[in-house]
Protein backbone atom coordinates (compact mmCIF):
# COMPACT_ATOMS: atom_id res chain seq x y z
CA UNK A 1 0.00 0.00 0.00
CA UNK A 2 2.54 2.45 1.06
CA UNK A 3 3.95 1.75 -2.34
CA UNK A 4 0.90 3.22 -3.93
CA UNK A 5 1.00 6.28 -1.39
CA UNK A 6 4.60 7.19 -2.48
CA UNK A 7 3.68 6.76 -6.12
CA UNK A 8 0.81 9.59 -5.91
CA UNK A 9 3.30 11.79 -3.76
CA UNK A 10 5.75 11.71 -6.29
CA UNK A 11 3.52 12.08 -9.09
CA UNK A 12 2.74 15.57 -7.16
CA UNK A 13 -0.35 14.98 -5.23
CA UNK A 14 -0.81 15.48 -1.38
CA UNK A 15 -1.82 12.51 -0.19
CA UNK A 16 -4.46 11.73 3.19
CA UNK A 17 -4.67 8.23 4.44
CA UNK A 18 -7.03 6.46 6.09
CA UNK A 19 -9.03 10.36 5.78
CA UNK A 20 -12.57 10.84 7.33
CA UNK A 21 -15.01 11.64 5.03
CA UNK A 22 -17.30 13.72 6.94
CA UNK A 23 -14.67 16.83 7.34
CA UNK A 24 -14.99 17.01 3.29
CA UNK A 25 -18.85 16.43 2.45
CA UNK A 26 -21.41 19.23 3.30
CA UNK A 27 -23.62 16.78 5.11
CA UNK A 28 -20.51 16.25 7.44
CA UNK A 29 -21.33 12.66 7.42
CA UNK A 30 -18.69 9.69 5.81
CA UNK A 31 -16.09 7.34 7.46
CA UNK A 32 -12.42 6.80 6.62
CA UNK A 33 -11.61 6.43 3.31
CA UNK A 34 -8.35 4.37 2.15
CA UNK A 35 -6.41 7.87 1.41
CA UNK A 36 -7.63 11.41 0.31
CA UNK A 37 -5.44 12.54 -2.88
CA UNK A 38 -5.35 15.98 -3.87
CA UNK A 39 -3.48 16.66 -7.42
CA UNK A 40 -2.32 19.93 -7.44
CA UNK A 41 -2.14 20.19 -11.77
CA UNK A 42 -4.23 18.47 -14.18
CA UNK A 43 -1.29 16.13 -15.27
CA UNK A 44 -0.80 15.06 -12.00
CA UNK A 45 -4.53 14.30 -12.02
CA UNK A 46 -4.17 11.99 -14.87
CA UNK A 47 -0.71 10.88 -13.43
CA UNK A 48 -2.87 9.63 -9.96
CA UNK A 49 -5.51 7.91 -12.36
CA UNK A 50 -2.81 6.47 -14.14
CA UNK A 51 -1.09 4.96 -10.56
CA UNK A 52 -4.49 3.75 -9.53
CA UNK A 53 -5.58 1.83 -12.40
CA UNK A 54 -1.78 0.35 -12.93
CA UNK A 55 -1.81 -0.99 -9.17
CA UNK A 56 -5.61 -1.68 -9.48
CA UNK A 57 -6.88 0.43 -6.49
CA UNK A 58 -10.47 1.24 -6.49
CA UNK A 59 -11.47 5.45 -6.48
CA UNK A 60 -13.87 7.49 -7.19
CA UNK A 61 -14.07 11.58 -7.30
CA UNK A 62 -14.92 14.40 -5.02
CA UNK A 63 -15.33 17.94 -6.16
CA UNK A 64 -16.61 19.69 -3.02
CA UNK A 65 -18.95 17.27 -1.84
CA UNK A 66 -22.05 19.24 -1.60
CA UNK A 67 -24.14 16.55 -2.91
CA UNK A 68 -22.43 13.34 -1.42
CA UNK A 69 -23.78 10.95 1.20
CA UNK A 70 -20.98 8.49 2.14
CA UNK A 71 -20.81 4.95 4.72
CA UNK A 72 -19.72 5.20 8.31
CA UNK A 73 -17.64 2.48 7.61
CA UNK A 74 -13.82 1.97 6.56
CA UNK A 75 -14.16 2.52 2.87
CA UNK A 76 -11.65 0.52 0.91
CA UNK A 77 -11.21 2.62 -2.17
CA UNK A 78 -9.43 6.54 -2.81
CA UNK A 79 -11.18 9.84 -3.12
CA UNK A 80 -8.91 11.95 -5.85
CA UNK A 81 -10.26 15.69 -5.07
CA UNK A 82 -10.46 17.99 -7.73
CA UNK A 83 -10.28 21.56 -5.49
CA UNK A 84 -6.97 22.21 -6.10
CA UNK A 85 -7.38 22.91 -10.28
CA UNK A 86 -8.77 26.21 -10.11
CA UNK A 87 -7.51 27.50 -13.49
CA UNK A 88 -9.48 30.04 -15.18
CA UNK A 89 -9.67 31.74 -18.41
CA UNK A 90 -11.96 34.38 -20.07
CA UNK A 91 -11.68 34.77 -23.81
CA UNK A 92 -14.47 37.02 -25.06
CA UNK A 93 -17.92 35.86 -24.28
CA UNK A 94 -16.46 32.14 -22.77
CA UNK A 95 -15.16 31.56 -20.40
CA UNK A 96 -13.20 28.07 -19.40
CA UNK A 97 -12.46 26.26 -16.24
CA UNK A 98 -10.79 23.59 -14.65
CA UNK A 99 -12.92 21.00 -12.72
CA UNK A 100 -12.36 22.62 -9.32
CA UNK A 101 -13.35 25.89 -9.08
CA UNK A 102 -16.41 26.33 -7.62
CA UNK A 103 -19.41 27.26 -9.69
CA UNK A 104 -20.00 30.21 -7.54
CA UNK A 105 -16.50 31.84 -8.40
CA UNK A 106 -17.10 31.40 -12.20
CA UNK A 107 -20.56 33.12 -11.88
CA UNK A 108 -18.61 35.79 -10.43
CA UNK A 109 -15.79 36.31 -12.54
CA UNK A 110 -18.36 36.01 -15.29
CA UNK A 111 -20.87 39.16 -13.91
CA UNK A 112 -16.90 40.93 -13.30
CA UNK A 113 -16.82 40.86 -17.46
CA UNK A 114 -20.30 41.66 -17.76
CA UNK A 115 -21.47 38.01 -19.19
CA UNK A 116 -24.52 37.16 -18.66
CA UNK A 117 -26.16 33.36 -18.41
CA UNK A 118 -25.44 31.79 -15.53
CA UNK A 119 -27.05 33.81 -12.64
CA UNK A 120 -29.52 31.68 -11.97
CA UNK A 121 -27.19 28.66 -10.73
CA UNK A 122 -25.34 31.58 -8.19
CA UNK A 123 -25.22 29.87 -5.10
CA UNK A 124 -25.55 26.25 -5.82
CA UNK A 125 -22.33 24.69 -3.64
CA UNK A 126 -19.95 22.92 -5.25
CA UNK A 127 -17.40 22.71 -8.22
CA UNK A 128 -17.55 22.95 -11.87
CA UNK A 129 -16.93 19.36 -12.45
CA UNK A 130 -19.48 18.11 -9.71
CA UNK A 131 -21.84 21.00 -11.55
CA UNK A 132 -21.44 19.12 -15.04
CA UNK A 133 -21.49 15.70 -13.84
CA UNK A 134 -25.10 15.99 -12.46
CA UNK A 135 -26.27 18.96 -14.83
CA UNK A 136 -27.01 21.11 -11.51
CA UNK A 137 -29.36 23.51 -11.93
CA UNK A 138 -31.58 25.93 -10.47
CA UNK A 139 -34.51 28.80 -11.45
CA UNK A 140 -35.26 27.43 -14.47
CA UNK A 141 -31.28 27.64 -15.79
CA UNK A 142 -29.10 24.03 -15.74
CA UNK A 143 -25.52 23.68 -16.96
CA UNK A 144 -26.44 22.04 -20.00
CA UNK A 145 -27.87 25.48 -21.36
CA UNK A 146 -24.73 27.07 -21.18
CA UNK A 147 -21.77 24.66 -21.54
CA UNK A 148 -20.03 24.56 -24.48
CA UNK A 149 -17.99 21.08 -24.39
CA UNK A 150 -16.24 19.38 -21.28
CA UNK A 151 -12.75 17.91 -21.58
CA UNK A 152 -13.14 14.31 -20.17
CA UNK A 153 -10.60 12.13 -18.79
CA UNK A 154 -11.12 7.75 -19.15
CA UNK A 155 -7.90 6.81 -17.99
CA UNK A 156 -6.19 6.01 -21.65
CA UNK A 157 -7.50 9.60 -23.44
CA UNK A 158 -9.25 13.20 -23.33
CA UNK A 159 -12.16 13.94 -25.32
CA UNK A 160 -13.85 16.94 -25.39
CA UNK A 161 -17.34 16.42 -25.58
CA UNK A 162 -20.51 18.42 -25.62
CA UNK A 163 -23.52 18.42 -23.38
CA UNK A 164 -25.74 16.21 -25.47
CA UNK A 165 -22.62 14.03 -26.04
CA UNK A 166 -22.05 14.01 -22.05
CA UNK A 167 -26.04 12.37 -21.94
CA UNK A 168 -26.43 15.98 -19.49
CA UNK A 169 -30.12 15.65 -18.50
CA UNK A 170 -32.26 16.40 -15.46
CA UNK A 171 -30.09 15.99 -12.26
CA UNK A 172 -27.39 13.59 -14.42
CA UNK A 173 -25.01 12.80 -16.89
CA UNK A 174 -23.63 10.11 -19.20
CA UNK A 175 -19.84 10.45 -17.38
CA UNK A 176 -19.77 7.52 -15.37
CA UNK A 177 -16.19 6.29 -14.51
CA UNK A 178 -14.92 9.07 -16.57
CA UNK A 179 -13.05 12.51 -14.99
CA UNK A 180 -13.93 16.06 -15.88
CA UNK A 181 -11.24 18.07 -16.10
CA UNK A 182 -12.00 21.17 -17.84
CA UNK A 183 -15.55 22.45 -18.71
CA UNK A 184 -15.65 25.89 -21.46
CA UNK A 185 -19.43 28.21 -20.86
CA UNK A 186 -21.20 30.08 -23.66
CA UNK A 187 -22.23 33.22 -22.09
CA UNK A 188 -23.57 36.77 -23.49
CA UNK A 189 -22.52 40.45 -23.22
CA UNK A 190 -24.90 42.10 -21.15
CA UNK A 191 -25.06 44.97 -18.02
CA UNK A 192 -22.82 44.53 -15.23
CA UNK A 193 -25.00 46.08 -12.88
CA UNK A 194 -28.46 44.21 -14.35
CA UNK A 195 -26.20 41.20 -14.13
CA UNK A 196 -25.25 41.37 -10.21
CA UNK A 197 -28.47 42.60 -9.61
CA UNK A 198 -30.23 39.37 -10.66
CA UNK A 199 -27.06 37.28 -8.83
CA UNK A 200 -28.70 39.26 -5.59
CA UNK A 201 -32.07 38.37 -6.25
CA UNK A 202 -30.97 34.78 -6.90
CA UNK A 203 -29.42 34.20 -3.50
CA UNK A 204 -32.19 36.25 -1.66
CA UNK A 205 -34.60 33.06 -3.06
CA UNK A 206 -32.12 30.70 -2.01
CA UNK A 207 -31.57 32.13 1.87
CA UNK A 208 -35.61 32.51 2.38
CA UNK A 209 -36.35 28.72 0.87
CA UNK A 210 -33.00 26.47 1.39
CA UNK A 211 -31.72 25.76 4.95
CA UNK A 212 -28.68 27.22 3.50
CA UNK A 213 -26.42 27.34 7.01
CA UNK A 214 -27.07 24.10 8.05
CA UNK A 215 -25.54 20.37 7.06
CA UNK A 216 -27.25 18.91 4.22
CA UNK A 217 -26.46 17.20 0.84
CA UNK A 218 -29.03 19.61 -1.10
CA UNK A 219 -32.25 18.16 -2.64
CA UNK A 220 -32.81 14.90 -0.88
CA UNK A 221 -34.62 13.21 -3.59
CA UNK A 222 -35.18 14.05 -7.65
CA UNK A 223 -38.22 15.36 -8.80
CA UNK A 224 -39.52 11.84 -10.34
CA UNK A 225 -41.83 13.70 -12.90
CA UNK A 226 -41.35 17.67 -13.92
CA UNK A 227 -44.88 18.49 -11.89
CA UNK A 228 -44.27 16.05 -8.92
CA UNK A 229 -42.58 18.26 -6.18
CA UNK A 230 -41.01 16.48 -3.66
CA UNK A 231 -40.60 19.47 -0.83
CA UNK A 232 -44.25 20.38 -1.18
CA UNK A 233 -45.73 16.76 -1.11
CA UNK A 234 -43.26 15.83 2.04
CA UNK A 235 -44.47 18.90 3.53
CA UNK A 236 -48.22 17.34 3.06
CA UNK A 237 -47.43 14.24 4.34
CA UNK A 238 -46.10 15.78 7.46
CA UNK A 239 -42.19 15.53 7.06
CA UNK A 240 -41.05 18.34 7.70
CA UNK A 241 -38.87 18.15 11.03
CA UNK A 242 -39.53 14.25 11.03
CA UNK A 243 -36.77 12.61 12.68
CA UNK A 244 -34.52 9.25 12.73
CA UNK A 245 -31.63 9.70 15.25
CA UNK A 246 -30.11 13.13 14.39
CA UNK A 247 -31.22 13.38 10.82
CA UNK A 248 -34.12 15.18 10.18
CA UNK A 249 -36.18 16.62 7.06
CA UNK A 250 -35.86 19.96 7.68
CA UNK A 251 -38.56 22.24 8.87
CA UNK A 252 -37.86 25.39 6.62
CA UNK A 253 -37.17 23.12 2.82
CA UNK A 254 -38.72 19.27 3.11
CA UNK A 255 -37.06 18.61 0.25
CA UNK A 256 -33.39 18.93 2.35
CA UNK A 257 -32.28 16.15 4.83
CA UNK A 258 -30.60 17.72 8.16
CA UNK A 259 -27.52 16.56 9.79
CA UNK A 260 -28.49 17.74 13.52
CA UNK A 261 -24.29 17.10 14.29
CA UNK A 262 -24.28 13.66 15.50
CA UNK A 263 -26.34 12.38 12.32
CA UNK A 264 -24.96 8.74 11.07
CA UNK A 265 -25.34 7.12 7.69
CA UNK A 266 -27.60 4.60 9.00
CA UNK A 267 -30.28 7.38 9.94
CA UNK A 268 -29.82 8.93 6.70
CA UNK A 269 -30.31 5.72 5.10
CA UNK A 270 -33.20 4.84 7.47
CA UNK A 271 -35.23 8.47 6.82
CA UNK A 272 -34.48 7.91 3.45
CA UNK A 273 -36.15 4.36 2.92
CA UNK A 274 -39.41 5.78 5.63
CA UNK A 275 -39.67 8.70 3.18
CA UNK A 276 -39.56 6.60 -0.26
CA UNK A 277 -42.20 3.94 1.41
CA UNK A 278 -44.64 6.69 2.54
CA UNK A 279 -44.59 8.30 -0.98
CA UNK A 280 -45.26 4.70 -2.50
CA UNK A 281 -47.97 4.01 -0.27
CA UNK A 282 -49.62 7.43 -0.99
CA UNK A 283 -48.99 8.50 -4.76
CA UNK A 284 -47.63 5.60 -6.34
CA UNK A 285 -44.45 6.97 -7.41
CA UNK A 286 -40.83 5.92 -6.55
CA UNK A 287 -38.76 8.69 -5.38
CA UNK A 288 -34.88 8.09 -6.35
CA UNK A 289 -32.23 10.01 -3.98
CA UNK A 290 -30.17 13.13 -5.93
CA UNK A 291 -27.38 12.61 -3.20
CA UNK A 292 -24.84 10.08 -4.68
CA UNK A 293 -24.20 7.23 -1.93
CA UNK A 294 -20.90 6.16 -1.04
CA UNK A 295 -20.84 2.91 0.50
C1 LIG B 1 -27.44 23.87 0.48
C2 LIG B 1 -27.34 23.18 -0.87
C3 LIG B 1 -28.08 23.66 -1.94
C4 LIG B 1 -28.01 23.01 -3.18
N1 LIG B 1 -28.74 23.52 -4.22
C5 LIG B 1 -28.68 22.91 -5.42
C6 LIG B 1 -29.44 23.41 -6.52
O1 LIG B 1 -30.15 24.42 -6.42
N2 LIG B 1 -29.36 22.76 -7.71
C7 LIG B 1 -28.57 21.66 -7.87
O2 LIG B 1 -28.52 21.12 -8.98
N3 LIG B 1 -27.84 21.15 -6.85
C8 LIG B 1 -27.87 21.76 -5.63
N4 LIG B 1 -27.14 21.25 -4.59
C9 LIG B 1 -26.36 20.01 -4.78
C10 LIG B 1 -24.89 20.20 -5.18
O3 LIG B 1 -24.42 21.45 -4.73
C11 LIG B 1 -24.68 20.11 -6.69
O4 LIG B 1 -25.08 18.87 -7.17
C12 LIG B 1 -23.21 20.36 -7.06
O5 LIG B 1 -23.14 20.52 -8.45
C13 LIG B 1 -22.28 19.21 -6.66
O6 LIG B 1 -20.93 19.63 -6.88
P1 LIG B 1 -19.74 19.07 -5.99
O7 LIG B 1 -18.47 19.60 -6.52
O8 LIG B 1 -19.99 19.34 -4.56
O9 LIG B 1 -19.84 17.51 -6.29
P2 LIG B 1 -19.59 16.25 -5.30
O10 LIG B 1 -20.63 16.31 -4.25
O11 LIG B 1 -18.17 16.33 -4.83
O12 LIG B 1 -19.80 15.07 -6.27
C14 LIG B 1 -21.08 14.80 -6.81
C15 LIG B 1 -20.93 13.74 -7.92
O13 LIG B 1 -20.19 14.31 -8.99
C16 LIG B 1 -19.03 13.51 -9.28
N5 LIG B 1 -17.97 14.44 -9.66
C17 LIG B 1 -17.60 15.59 -9.04
N6 LIG B 1 -16.62 16.20 -9.73
C18 LIG B 1 -16.34 15.40 -10.79
C19 LIG B 1 -15.41 15.48 -11.87
N7 LIG B 1 -14.57 16.50 -12.01
N8 LIG B 1 -15.41 14.48 -12.78
C20 LIG B 1 -16.25 13.42 -12.66
N9 LIG B 1 -17.15 13.29 -11.66
C21 LIG B 1 -17.20 14.28 -10.75
C22 LIG B 1 -18.73 12.76 -7.98
O14 LIG B 1 -18.02 11.56 -8.24
C23 LIG B 1 -20.14 12.49 -7.47
O15 LIG B 1 -20.69 11.37 -8.13
C24 LIG B 1 -27.18 21.87 -3.34
C25 LIG B 1 -26.42 21.41 -2.25
C26 LIG B 1 -26.50 22.04 -1.03
C27 LIG B 1 -25.66 21.53 0.11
Amino acid sequence: MNEVLDMLYISGCDVFPKEPMKYHTSIKIGGKVTALVYPNTIESFKNAVNILRKYEKPFKIKGMGTNLLVSDDNLSFFVLSTERLTGIDVSGEVITTESGVPLKRLIEIAAKNSLSGMEELFGIPGSVGGAVFMNAGAYGREIKDVLLWAEVFDGEKVEKLSAKELGLEYRGSNVGDRIILRAAFEFKKSYKDRIIFHMKEILKKRLDKQPIYEWSAGSLFKRPKPDFYVGSTLEKLGFKGYKVGCVKISEKHAGFMINEGCGTFEDAMKLIEIVKSKVRENYNVELEPEVVIWR
